[in-house]
């Protein structure tokens, strides 16, 4: 038992060090940032040029200005220019590091980055800032900035895992461009360092774990708001099969906010479309009475007559494809429930069973069919 309690103990030393693992994250990406000041908000930084001579140290409470002119950054500290460069590195050199960035040109509320930057001219007057940050800064933050909604620390565990899995199964989306996520939607949105410290709590709590399929693959952990009491098959919505995210039935979702909806359109207006995108035969009663009552126990793919769902519910913007059709009069009716692909997890079935007392690791099975919870470490990433 000894021995089994020093191993622990070791694993989760040499797992913290392992654990580790930066990401760059390009950072104010959508905005074309001419001017900037860097303020050490924590700790002590130094700048470095592309050769790593050190420009200068930033210690706590100081400003780096940094301003372009055409394909170079002119870097000033009260006043004085500490170096004329095209590409500079701020590298942590204190205990907790922490650094301000205000954008000047153009003018950007302050966000607040933990970690390394690297500052790199990519066209004329335009450049590019990549924080440098740890996985593990980086999960705490992606909660906050994403849906940090619960206000619970087990489904903030869910999230850690979910978000961390993501991120190391997408690092290389932005690999030709020379850095790994950026901080839109696009990857996962990112405003910087987490503020809240249940996130970070749960976070550490959970530091290097991430959702591996049979193969050992790091899973794709899609999400949605609400399955509607029943998730879907990937295939159903994306054509693809995976075996980790099956339908289960979810009666967590089940009354939670986004679980139900109506929407109402003219019968008119229903057959027409049908007639129009494709080539229903509304004349004929007996099909008409097919698609003016529908109904759906279970979650299907078509109406009728290989008319998607899918289709349907983008062509009028319903919630979900998780609905039935009635008819009254001149009223179509559609009855839905759900939110969202209905793929994977459901977040709001998610919170309900971390507040009723079900584990992270148990809710995120429930919802990943026949995954396990590995830490990075176990595997060969890096
Ligand atoms: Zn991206």
């Amino acid at each position: 038992m000894k021995y089994a309690v020093s191993l622990l103990v070791f694993l989760l030393a040499f797992g913290s060090i392992k654990a580790e693992v930066k990401l760059k994250v390009r950072i104010f990406s959508t905005s074309t940032i001419r001017d900037i000041d860097f303020e050490v908000f924590s700790g002590k930084y130094e700048v470095l040029d592309s050769s790593g001579k050190v420009l200068g140290v930033l210690e706590k409470k100081e400003i780096m200005q940094v301003r372009c002119f055409g394909s170079l950054m002119v870097l000033t500290k009260n006043g004085d220019t500490l170096g004329i460069e095209e590409k500079v590195e701020l590298r942590s050199a204190g205990f907790l590091n922490i650094m301000e960035l205000t954008p000047v040109r153009p003018s950007i509320n302050s966000r607040v980055y933990d970690d390394d930057f690297i500052l790199e001219i990519i066209e004329s007057n335009t450049m590019r800032i990549i924080n440098n940050v740890q996985l593990e800064h980086y999960v705490a933050g992606v909660i906050e900035a994403e849906a940090g909604i619960a206000k619970n620390e087990e489904f903030y565990k869910v999230q850690a895992v979910s978000t961390r899995t993501f991120a190391m199964k997408t690092m290389y989306k932005h690999e030709a461009e020379g850095f790994h996520l950026c901080d839109q939607t696009h990857c996962q949105v990112y405003k910087g360092r987490c503020s809240k410290t249940e996130i970070m709590i749960a976070t550490s709590k959970t530091a290097g774990q991430v959702m591996v399929d049979d193969n050992g693959e790091l899973i794709t952990a899609v999400f949605h708001s609400n399955s509607g009491g029943q998730t879907a098959n990937s295939e159903d919505v994306w054509g693809k099969a995976l075996p980790y995210l099956r339908s289960v039935v979810d009666s967590f979702s089940v009354g939670q906010r986004s679980y139900y909806w109506t929407k109402t359109i003219g019968k008119q207006e229903w057959l027409d479309y049908l007639k129009r995108n494709f080539n229903f035969p509304t004349d004929d009663m007996l099909e008409q009475k097919k698609v003016l009552g529908f109904s759906q126990p279970y979650r299907k793919t078509y109406l009728t007559n290989g008319i998607s769902l899918r289709r349907i519910r983008q062509d009028f913007g319903l919630r979900s494809t998780f609905f039935s059709i009635s008819t009254e009069g001149d009223v179509v009716t559609f009855t839905g429930r759900g939110f969202g692909h209905g793929v994977g997890m459901s977040q709001e079935g998610a919170i309900r069973m971390a507040k009723s007392g079900y584990t992270y690791d148990y809710i995120l099975k429930f919802y990943y069919t026949g995954v396990e919870i590995m830490r990075l470490e176990e595997m060969n990433i890096n």
